[in-house]
């Protein structure tokens, strides 16, 4: 299958195919050539790629009705992940619970989200019998 040239959406920057490999390595090659031919499919360079999911991040954290909206319409787990992991450091175990199912319901083959939210559980389960001996 002939490999033709693809280039970054935003910057325009000319895309290796190697490196788009690298980067999905959760498909085979046959569907990423699938994938990367298609005429109507646009991808980012890294670079332009990690920007848009901190802007992303960042207006999600910002507002609670961007937070609201993105549950409805923003399908990036890579956006999820970063907001989970920022949610459970900031102490916010709903939300990050909320972002890790996300998460795994955009990327069922995240094994590490997985396993980050069955400890998120057990850390839940642990506090709350823990405030009912305190309290
Ligand atoms: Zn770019």
């Amino acid at each position: 299958m002939i490999i033709s040239k693809k280039y970054c959406w935003a910057c325009k920057k000319l895309l290796n195919f190697d490196e788009f490999k690298e980067v999905n390595q959760v498909f085979d090659e046959i569907k990423l050539k699938k994938l990367w031919n298609h005429p109507s499919l646009q991808f980012y360079c890294c670079g332009c790629y990690t920007k848009l999911v901190r802007r992303d991040v960042k207006r999600i954290l910002l507002d609670q009705n961007e937070y609201e909206q993105a549950l409805k319409s923003n399908f990036n787990p890579t956006v999820w992940r970063r907001l989970a992991i920022i949610y459970y450091d900031k102490g916010d175990y709903k939300r990050a619970e909320e972002a890790y199912n996300r998460v795994l319901e955009l990327d069922p083959t995240d094994l590490n989200s997985a396993k980050n939210l069955r400890c998120l559980y057990q850390k839940l389960r642990k506090s709350k019998i823990s405030s009912k001996i305190n309290g």
